[in-house]
């Protein structure tokens, strides 16, 4: 039998988070009526003219950044003219020769390193909806004109496994910098995929076909699957594939040919004459790139060797930017971070796990003094709980409400072993009786630290230390 290698290139998509669209003022917002995001310029009235969103050039010049790009100093807006319904001026804002970023790349876990040919910013197009209860096609043209970036890889991926991976590292990179949101149940990110196959050992890559705009994980990866399969029973039967775009149907779990491929050439690319060129100075990249959070891979590093934490634990503070965030945060007042990571592991993500929107309802002041109060043993076990969880519900502070509340002991540890000490060697008769009846004579023990402690100590760390002193 032959064997077959697999290659794999990626053009991503993604929706900027600016709050107007890229060429004109309208929102850019998710959902709303039909058409009330629209003006004469995003649905292309003749005559309306386009003006460049600064804060999507700038966010197009962060993903660069993340993602290790260069950034060009000029870079030119051109149309990508075609015509389908969904672009009532038939053509797209788009870069071809000279866009925003070029180069850059994402290292996978293995090490292998997927480059990037370009990121470039565009203009998202409107939306057909089809609707079973009318007739024809409906147009929604608020997404029209929306900033999107596209993110397009060499074909260095050889496998399903190796694309997810490059995907999920694209995304979190965009979200934890505040670029992109990636929603993509929303269509905020969708991406094409390109796959073809070669015999092992052929030098020139395969056909390829494209899949465009699939909006799921795993629909990727089931494209991709489908498509290596297809490609490899028409190899084996002596059948050559055909460059094609085909449609991806993730319900019926298969694709199918939707056009000969088109080329660039086709859409007559030229520089928008209403456009001016963008000049990106070199003063404006350095301070975005400062601007920048700790990236994901970066994060990665730091809790995996400085904080000494395990795998598990990393990638379950990386998981979401909220509880690597909220980390970040905690481990600034109280540098225990492997004390702070079991909380949230053990305590916050148990209340959040299975909501959908992880809104974390402790500030990272309160849950710090709880472990640190907690560990300087001046609560109890089950009282830092209960603090927790009143935490949770209401914003009280924390420090403020165990002193109130009697279970923030004042006394220094110390003392307070000192006087229970005390009362243990007071009262050799109790400790005799303790052997045979620990459950009586407790309450007796803990009544005389009280009294010495006037109420200050907290019963259960008095009951532990007793209990483990007297074994
Ligand atoms: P086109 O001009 O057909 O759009 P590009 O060179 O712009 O082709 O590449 C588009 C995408 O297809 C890129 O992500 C690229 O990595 C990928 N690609 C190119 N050649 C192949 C191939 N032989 N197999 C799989 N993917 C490929
Ligand atoms: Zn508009
Ligand atoms: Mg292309």
């Amino acid at each position: 039998m032959k064997d077959y290698e697999i290659t794999i290139g990626l053009e991503v998509h993604a929706e900027l988070k600016t709050n107007t669209k890229c060429f004109c003022s309208c929102k850019n917002e998710f959902g709303g009526e039909p058409n009330t995001h629209c003006c004469p310029i995003c649905v292309g009235m003749p005559g309306a003219l386009p003006v460049i969103n600064k804060r999507a050039v700038e966010l197009t010049i962060k993903a660069g950044l993340c993602m290790g790009c260069d950034i060009n100093d000029i870079a030119v807006f051109e149309r990508k003219n075609y015509f389908y319904p969904d672009l009532s001026k038939a053509y797209q804002i788009s870069q071809l020769v000279r866009p925003i970023c070029l180069h850059g790349g994402v290292k996978l876990d293995s090490g292998k390193f997927i480059r990037l040919n370009r990121i470039h910013l565009e203009e998202d197009a409107g939306k057909l909806v089809h609707k079973s209860e009318t007739v024809g096609t409906l147009i929604d043209y608020n997404r029209g004109g929306v900033p999107l970036i596209e993110m397009v890889s060499e074909p260095d991926m050889a496998s399903s496994d190796e694309a997810l991976e490059f995907l999920a590292k694209l995304r979190e990179n965009l979200i934890y910098a505040d670029i992109a949101e990636c929603k993509m149940q929303e269509g905020g990110m969708r991406c094409d995929v390109n796959v073809s196959i070669r015999e092992k050992g052929q030098k020139e890559f395969g056909t390829k076909v494209e899949m465009k705009n699939i909006n799921s994980f795993k629909a990727v990866e089931r494209a991709i699957n489908f498509e290596v399969e297809r490609q490899k029973d028409i190899l084996k039967s002596g059948g050559k594939v055909r460059q094609e775009t085909r449609r991806w149907d993730d319900v019926a779990g298969e694709s199918s040919s939707m056009r000969s491929k088109e080329d660039s050439k086709d859409y007559r690319y030229f520089p928008d004459p209403d456009i001016l060129a963008i000049e990106i100075p070199r003063e404006n990249v350095e301070k975005l790139r400062k601007e920048l959070p700790l990236l994901p891979a970066e994060r990665k590093e730091k809790y995996l060797g400085e904080y000494g934490l395990s795998q598990y634990d990393t990638n379950l503070l990386l998981s979401e930017k909220v509880y690597s965030d909220f980390f970040e945060a905690c481990v600034k007042l109280y540098n225990k971070p492997k004390s702070v990571v079991n909380w949230i592991q053990s305590q916050v993500l148990t209340l959040i796990k299975d909501e959908d929107e992880k809104e974390i309802k402790i500030s990272a002041k309160n849950l710090t003094e709880i472990i640190e109060m907690l560990e300087k043993k001046e609560i109890s076990q089950q009282d830092s709980r209960t603090l927790f969880a009143k935490c949770w519900e209401e914003n009280i502070d924390a420090k403020e409400y165990a002193k109130k509340t009697g279970m923030l002991s004042t006394l220094s540890e110390d003392e307070l072993e000192k006087i229970m000490d005390e009362v243990l060697s007071e009262n050799p008769k109790a400790c005799e009786d303790f052997k045979s009846t620990p459950d009586k004579v407790m309450p007796f023990f803990i009544g005389q630290v009280m009294k010495k402690t006037k109420g200050k100590a907290n019963s259960e760390v008095v009951r532990k230390y007793i209990t483990e002193k007297l074994k």
